[in-house]
């Protein structure tokens, strides 16, 4: 298999599933951060609200910049809120481009902002509950993160030296990086459910509930698009070496 090959087979398929999906979640974005969720809490507030509410009282919460940066970190047990989520840009450096998701001055709450949030409380009670797939996930971020840097050099080393053996330990580390993308997503589901139920009780019902929904699942269809890219990558370089077998 050519380059030609890898352009029609991996490369543009992979451009137009992330494009899709990227431009699913800009879509969805936009109309929803529009919307008012009827919360009239900071980002901040309403995420310190939705954590103790489900006892997570230990868990911090910080603002990061930048937009879709929102995460919860298990490790520190720290919650962070994008500056595009708080609407409160002042804490970062404000890029006028950035796609704003909370309602500037940052005391009223959009569908978007507060889907945003309540997902990331998601992951927090997930890893209080240690949700098996978030554990296992854990478990596989320093081969995946070798795998997803390193591997492609051992593959295409490997080959192009012709040390097989170099480019099979290549392609099994970078298959541990593919694994990890796939049990991203249970999780990256589970968070979303949780958030659903979550703004549920806070009175966030019909329309909004469904704007919710409709951010939610566009966000999990980025974690669906790196998945399948990864899978593409990965089965194209193991053709690669089948066919060097002989
Ligand atoms: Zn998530």
């Amino acid at each position: 298999m050519g380059f030609m090959t890898y352009v029609l087979l991996v490369m543009l398929p992979s451009i137009a599933i992330t494009g899709w999906a990227a431009w699913r979640v800009r879509s969805a974005y936009s109309k929803w951060s529009k919307v008012d969720s009827g919360i009239n809490m900071s980002a901040f507030d309403f995420a310190r609200r939705l954590l103790d509410h489900q006892g997570l009282h230990d868990v911090k919460i910080e603002p990061v910049q930048g937009q879709l940066t929102d995460h919860y970190d298990p490790r520190g047990k720290v919650l962070r809120v994008s500056s595009a989520v708080s609407g409160r840009p002042e804490l970062g450096s404000f890029d006028p481009n950035e796609m704003a998701l909370g309602v500037p001055g940052g005391e009223r709450l959009s569908v978007a902002a507060a889907a945003v949030i309540a997902h990331e409380v998601g992951h927090a009670l997930q890893d209080r509950e240690r949700d098996p797939w978030m554990a296992v996930r854990q478990t596989i971020v320093p081969v995946a993160q070798f795998g997803s840097s390193i591997a492609p050099w051992l593959i295409i080393g490997g080959l192009i030296f012709n040390f097989l053996n170099l480019a099979w330990i290549g392609l099994f580390a970078f298959g541990a990086a593919v694994v990890f993308t796939f049990v991203t997503l249970p999780v990256e589901i589970g968070a979303s459910g949780k958030a659903l139920a979550f703004v549920g009780n806070l009175g966030m019902m019909g329309e909004r509930q469904v704007g919710a929904r409709e951010v939610l699942k566009a966000a999990a269809w980025t974690y669906v698009a790196g998945a399948l890219t990864a899978l593409l990558t990965f089965l194209y370089y193991l053709f690669l070496l089948m066919g060097r077998r002989d």
